[in-house]
């Protein structure tokens, strides 16, 4: 797909040092988070904007497909060059260009590590609250195309909340603004919001305009064991229509506390089914009462321990904890199809107890955790590949669980988007006319269908999909 003379030509844009051809060197672009990977044709480490508007003019030119690439860390196989064609890697355009305290703005560069972002904000006495799991490794650029979300969205809201405008490199190779570097603005359609969470499939994020929030003056963190999960989704209810405004109420069932129990600060009962991890932010004194009331809260729900973190080292160990749950679920099964629906926060029990029939029933391992205080909750089914009973189960178990999702009024994709594994189950939320509606979009702007094709939108044999 992609000719001597393109890479030719590409290497005249970008230098033979920052143009990757052997395939030893293509295959490490060939995946994301997800089990799955398709070898582009070659990978480029673009230095700057116009350099990012010649790759796509070429490809235009050429009808190869471009993939845009931030850290690799996605879970819906955004980043994965399903057609083949160009990997357009961003982590070069790595610059905090501004952080203003007067302004309460960042403007970043795409390839920025989000946690380098974080810390650097925070040095100024601010905050950039979107905290995705991923934050030590994942790209500001990713975060936008995916809409990436976290534990303290219940409190702060999601990358969404927090991107006033942006630079564009569109499929057609023209650089466009869009929206503003104020903290309100109504020009014309709101283009920022199109692009967020438009997976690589719109154009090419260079240049990002963030809000930011102050540094919250102190942080109480608490975890609470629960014999009965049950009794922790009412303390969830409780807590959440209390007022008392979490900042982050993380769960996690049974059998995910079995593969992170022994990185927890003190011990568990062995009969522990869930455990909240919940975090307050505000001023010393009021996240001292509100941390107070809310471990009353899971004491009378039947919470035994609940124990507040003594330090920060105890409070990061907890959230450590939470962050490697993905990973430490490899010793239950090589594989996983990790799904991240959100159901409405009071049904969070019956999507519980509907996994845990499922799992029973088609006999594989499926753990859940996640953000309990917005109901977004990462269900994964574990499975080995070698094994043939569980490989074939996996699909069939997948479309169940999104039809009890569905059934329950929730949505398919909270945080990881849509991309490749999640595009065959799309019609089971959106309907034809507004899957078509949004083919026509993603038409008007890529008309040769050559940025990030194959993604989001069912196969059809179309020439969109
Ligand atoms: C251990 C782990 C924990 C995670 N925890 C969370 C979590 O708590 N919350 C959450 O929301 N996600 C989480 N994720 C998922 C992932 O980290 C996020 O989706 C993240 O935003 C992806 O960023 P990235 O730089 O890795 O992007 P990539 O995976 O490289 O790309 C993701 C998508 O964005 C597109 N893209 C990337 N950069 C650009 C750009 N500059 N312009 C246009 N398109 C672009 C790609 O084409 C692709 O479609 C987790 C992942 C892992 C592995």
């Amino acid at each position: 797909m992609v000719s001597d003379n393109v890479i030719h030509e590409l290497e005249a844009i970008v230098g033979q040092e920052n143009l990757l051809t052997t395939p030893e060197e293509r295959w490490c672009y060939a995946y994301d988070a997800t089990d799955l990977a398709q070898m582009p044709d070659a990978v480029v480490f673009p230095g700057s904007a116009a350099e990012i508007c010649q790759i796509v003019k070429l490809a235009n030119q050429y009808g190869f497909p471009v993939t845009p690439r931030g850290a690799g860390t996605g879970r819906s196989g955004g980043s994965v060059p399903i057609q083949g064609g160009v990997v357009l890697v961003l982590t070069r355009l790595n610059r905090i260009l501004e952080i203003s305290k007067e302004d309460l703005v960042a403007v970043v560069e795409p390839g920025v590590i989000l946690g380098r972002l974080k810390a650097a904000v925070e040095a100024q006495g601010l905050y950039y609250p979107p905290d995705p799991s991923s934050a030590d490794f994942c790209t500001i650029g990713g975060n936008v195309a995916e809409c990436a979300g976290g534990a303290v969205a219940v409190q702060y809201g999601v990358t969404r909340d927090y991107v006033l405008g942006l630079t564009v490199v569109l499929p057609t190779g023209e650089l466009i603004e869009a929206g503003t570097r104020t903290m309100k603005g109504v020009v014309g359609y709101d283009l920022t919001r199109l692009f967020l969470g438009s997976e690589g499939t719109l154009g090419v994020i260079t240049r990002i305009i963030l809000k930011l929030v102050s540094k919250p003056a102190a942080r109480q963190t608490l975890a609470a064991a629960f014999a009965d999960l049950t009794a922790a989704a009412s303390a969830v209810s409780q807590i959440l229509t209390s007022g008392l405004a979490p900042t982050a109420l993380e769960f996690m069932d049974r059998a995910t506390l079995e593969c992170v129990r022994e990185l927890l600060p003190f011990p568990l009962p062995a009969a522990a089914a869930a455990l909240l991890l919940i975090a307050v932010d505000g001023q010393p004194h009021d996240v001292e009462e509100r941390a107070g009331r809310m471990a009353q809260f899971c004491g009378h729900a039947g919470a035994d321990p609940v124990i507040r973190a003594r330090s920060l080292p105890e409070a990061e160990q907890l959230w450590q904890a939470r962050k490697v749950i993905s990973p430490a679920l490899k010793k239950v099964r090589p594989l996983k199809v990790s799904e991240d629906v959100v159901v409405p926060i009071g049904a969070i029990p019956r999507l519980i107890s509907a996994l845990q029939e499922i799992s029973r029933r088609r006999g594989l391992p499926i753990h859940s955790y996640g953000h309990a205080g917005d109901g977004n909750i990462h269900v994964n089914v574990l499975y080995d590949p070698k094994v043939a009973r569980e490989r074939e189960a996996v699909a069939a178990t997948v479309q169940e669980i999104l039809a009890v999702v569905r059934k329950l009024r929730g949505t398919l994709s909270g945080e990881h988007g849509i991309g490749l594994t999640k595009a065959p189950y799309l019609g089971m939320e959106l309907s034809p006319a507004a899957i078509a509606l949004q083919r026509r979009l993603k038409q008007a702007f890529d008309p040769n269908n050559i940025m990030n094709p194959g993604k989001i939108f069912p196969a059809t044999g179309s020439g969109l999909d």
